[in-house]
């Protein structure tokens, strides 16, 4: 009688990868990372696009400013210290690199000016760069 265990292995030989090769299907291993996305940006070699992502993902933070009321409830709840108050603009600024995309800030916004967008493509070696900075 095969385990629970041993049914999910064969079941798993029929079912797709959840994951997909990234950043290209076939990485030639002559090429340094920088000479690839050279490559890319010259349109010589594609990138896979990226799995979709399901329903409620928790992605990088989109911030409506205009909507803000700078309540700094967002702040309050932020476990990783992530959101910063511009007390001049009453606005708030979030810094990406701090960020464990929990959603809480996004729950307790009383105007809903904050979401949480399908965007995982975060990496970065400058963690103030602009992308790297919601505000
Ligand atoms: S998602 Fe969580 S960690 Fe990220 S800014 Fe909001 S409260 Fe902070
Ligand atoms: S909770 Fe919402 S309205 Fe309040 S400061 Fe944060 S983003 Fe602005």
């Amino acid at each position: 009688m095969p385990t629970p265990m041993v049914l999910e292995l064969i079941k798993q030989l029929f079912h797709r990868p959840a994951t997909n090769c990234f950043p290209v299907k076939y990485y030639p291993s002559e090429t340094t990372v920088t000479e690839l996305i050279k490559k890319v940006q010259e349109g010589k070699a594609k990138i896979n696009s990226p799995v979709t992502v399901p329903e409620k993902f928790r992605g990088k933070i989109t911030y409506d400013r205009e909507k803000c009321i700078g309540c700094r409830l967002c702040i309050r709840v932020c476990p990783s210290r992530a959101i910063d108050f511009l007390a001049e603009e009453k606005k708030i600024k979030i810094r990406i690199d701090r960020c464990i995309f929990c959603s809480q800030c996004n729950d307790i916004c009383p105007v809903n000016c904050l979401s949480m967008s399908g965007d995982f493509l975060l990496a970065n070696e400058d963690r103030f760069d602009s992308e790297m900075i919601v505000k």
